[in-house]
């Protein structure tokens, strides 16, 4: 049975776009919003050591964006995030800290409590389900449903535990079997299975998505 194939957006990483130059770098080592507040307050903690774009290694602070982060029932919040303008090509690298979902405008932990029937590992409350629409939640479902064959070479790259694992995973599995694979084989760890993938994902081949 041959899988969906997921929306062109989750695959396309920024070496297939022409004009990217700069883009999101997420710092995977930050789990919660008071680490994440503490680093802003020293440009040097979120400063990236080299740009992707150039391999240049002066990259100057630039600015900060809001980040409009859903927490249900209509309400938003937001978190600040640092920008970094590399001085030699000016690319501009947004840093994400590794508990936000890049283009999902909600924490990962949300998400992934949001998912919990989907076999990934529990965490938050139940009722947290609630606060996201079922038509996200489908989209969420669906997208977990496709093929996580473009996944593969890249996260082999990131985790070479998946080349020995004790359970190979198939040429072609979906994004949540992946996710549930991983999770058994115990190279994700539960509460945070989402943002450790997509952290590496995104490491490996900038610009790929798992959700
Ligand atoms: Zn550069």
């Amino acid at each position: 049975m041959t899988l969906p194939a997921p929306p062109a957006c989750l695959n396309r990483p920024y070496c297939a776009r022409p004009n990217q130059t700069g883009g999101t770098l997420i710092a995977e080592d930050v789990r919660e919003p008071n680490e994440h507040r503490r680093r802003l307050l020293d440009p040097d903690d979120y400063r990236p050591c080299s740009c992707l774009n150039c391999r240049g290694s002066r990259l100057h602070a630039h600015s900060y964006r809001e980040r409009r982060i859903k927490i249900g029932g209509g309400i938003s919040t937001e978190e600040q995030v640092r920008r970094y303008r590399c001085v030699a090509c000016r690319a501009i690298w947004l840093v994400l800290p590794g508990f936000l979902a890049r283009h999902l405008h909600r924490s990962w932990s949300s998400v992934q409590t949001a998912l919990r029937g989907q076999g990934l590992a529990p965490v938050g409350r139940a009722a947290d389900r609630e606060t996201v629409p079922a038509t996200t939640l489908r989209r969420w479902v669906g997208r977990l449903a496709s093929s996580a064959q473009a996944l593969l070479p890249p996260l082999a790259c990131v985790c070479p535990e998946l080349g020995c694992a004790t359970e190979p995973l198939p040429a072609d599995c979906s994004r949540g079997a992946l996710v549930q694979a991983l999770l058994r084989q115990g190279l994700l760890v539960g509460a945070s299975a989402l943002s450790q993938i997509t952290g590496w994902i995104h490491r490996a081949m900038p610009g790929l998505r798992l959700l």
